[in-house]
């Protein structure tokens, strides 16, 4: 169910680790039997060592249920500080795009994608196809 999915990407968010860009995002990944894994960006002091919340939420949805049984990735993220404007639906950056097209290429499914903004209003649905066309595979 898409608003149990927001309310754990919601609650994930929160527990992100980003204090230097200050920008904090949460994702959450359901499996094709409703099973949820989920996950929120970690930046580091060394910057190049932060994760990203869709490919920290991917290795627990691997963990949970295995990748080729994503069906759906739920993002949202935005200013950690309230007082910040939202900015619109955030949508997954170029590496966590090949990262659910590396699920997607498991499965053979096509990957849901919910991109929200700060407060889960405003939303894009999208989809892997759709965000990455011609991804690099072993194909
Ligand atoms: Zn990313």
């Amino acid at each position: 169910m898409v608003s149990d999915l927001l309310a754990k990407a919601k609650e994930a968010r929160l527990r992100a680790h980003a204090p230097y860009s200050g920008f904090i995002v949460g994702a959450a990944v359901e499996s094709v039997d409703g099973e949820v894994a989920v996950g929120a960006n970690m930046e580091n002091a060394c910057y190049r060592l932060g994760v990203c919340a869709e490919q920290s939420a991917l290795t627990a949805a691997q963990q949970a249920f295995g990748l080729e049984n994503v069906a759906r990735v739920l993002v949202i993220g935005g200013p950690a500080d309230e007082s910040q404007p939202s900015v619109g639906p955030v949508t997954p950056c170029g590496g966590c795009r090949q990262a659910i097209a590396e699920a997607a290429q498991l499965s053979g499914r096509n990957i849901e994608i919910l991109c929200c903004d700060r407060e889960g209003e405003e939303t894009l649905t999208t989809s892997i196809a759709e965000l990455l066309p011609s991804a690099f595979s072993l194909d």
